[in-house]
């Protein structure tokens, strides 16, 4: 393999590798993004807002990520243009500051940029990774995804690069942190991966300990999308799997998805209850419904478009949470619904 970079811990121990793919570079070098022009004074501003990369618009799935321009990107963006999509994502660290969750984006932006200048000394392709979380759960754009990093050694080409930036060997990823990755991960399919590209951590395929164990324990949770809430197995007050969702039902799924927890699902159209006799205590029917948070939350996080989350219980809604539990698809919930079962069983395993 050509030249690469360590990063070695007190002991020893190679905490990350970065470096280039084997076969020759630069051939098409032009970045589709014109970078800024070199020579700008270092102490550069971060603009505040987060203005789409005209080759990247904004996933249509709830998760943002901050441009090359947010952040001050000095350098080129890789050293060229890749076609299709990734059939690799790998999970990395970055092993530098570790910032607090309350971070400002002003200092979230220096350390991109001092990851940009650790990529740019050693490769000369300005920034390594494709995207970088920081503790407070905000994500920046590292290379572009459509341009070839130095993330990966010899498969820079092949895979995308998922960094959370800092230290996981010796510190914990934030629920954030696990949550936003999980959402990129999901929002890349189709896009900038292959539906079936498989999720790892760099260890699995370079001799590093990177991501770190912490994070390197958390890759399923980012595959499976449902890192947001930390798994609480066997906690004491957990729900009774009977199939009916009722206050109790309602109270921890608020718990899990964070809004306000009342055990009341509110303002859900009268027309929908008699058909789902399943939904039983703390639903508010009514005839002109305006919908629910607690809903709207659940139907953002089984993934349904933000144009359908109405925060109402339709048969549309009842479909989409049917399909994501692997239950019977029929838009209804019945007593005893499977689906409420399935639910349940999720609810009291921390994992919705
Ligand atoms: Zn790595």
């Amino acid at each position: 393999m050509a030249e690469v970079y360590e990063i070695k811990g007190e002991d020893g121990t190679v905490l990350e590798v970065l470096g280039p793919d084997d076969e020759p570079q630069g051939e098409v070098p032009e970045p589709q993004t014109a970078p800024e022009p070199t020579g700008v004074p270092e102490p550069e501003t971060p603009k505040p807002t987060t203005t789409p990369e005209p080759e990247a618009p904004e996933p249509t799935a709830a998760v943002s990520i901050a441009s090359r321009a947010s952040w001050g990107a000095r350098y080129p963006d890789g050293d060229l243009t890749l076609t299709g999509p990734a059939v690799e994502v790998w999970v990395h660290h970055s092993v530098t500051a570790q910032l607090s969750p309350g971070a400002t984006v002003a200092a979230e932006a220096e350390q991109m940029r001092a990851l940009e200048s650790v990529g740019q000394t050693r490769f000369g392709t300005g920034i390594s990774y494709n995207v970088v979380i920081f503790p407070s759960g905000r994500a920046y754009q590292g290379v572009s995804w459509n341009r070839r990093g130095t993330h990966t050694g010899g498969r820079n080409s092949t895979s995308r690069s998922i960094c959370f930036a800092g230290n996981y060997e010796a510190n914990n990823p934030t629920a954030a942190q696990i949550s936003t990755a999980a959402a990129i991960y999901g929002a890349g399919k189709d896009r900038w991966w292959t539906r079936g590209a498989p999720l790892g951590g760099h260890r699995d395929v370079s001799q590093t300990a990177c991501p770190g164990r912490n994070l390197y324990a958390r890759i399923d949770d980012i595959r499976d999308g449902e890192g947001s809430t930390p798994p609480s197995p066997g906690e004491p007050g957990g729900i009774t799997v009977d199939g009916f969702w009722g206050s109790s039902t309602t109270r921890r799924l608020q718990q899990e998805l964070g809004t306000a927890v009342d055990g009341v699902v509110s303002s859900q159209s009268v027309a929908w209850r008699d058909v789902n006799p399943g939904l039983t205590t703390g639903w508010r029917w009514v005839a002109d419904a305006q919908g629910s948070r607690v809903i709207a939350a659940l139907q953002r996080r089984i993934g349904m478009p933000s144009g359908q989350r109405d925060g109402k219980i339709g048969p549309q809604t009842i479909r989409a949470l049917q399909r994501y539990l692997g239950t019977r698809v029929d838009g209804v919930i019945s007593r005893e619904s499977s689906a409420v079962m399935a639910l349940q069983r999720r609810l009291n395993q921390g994992r919705v």
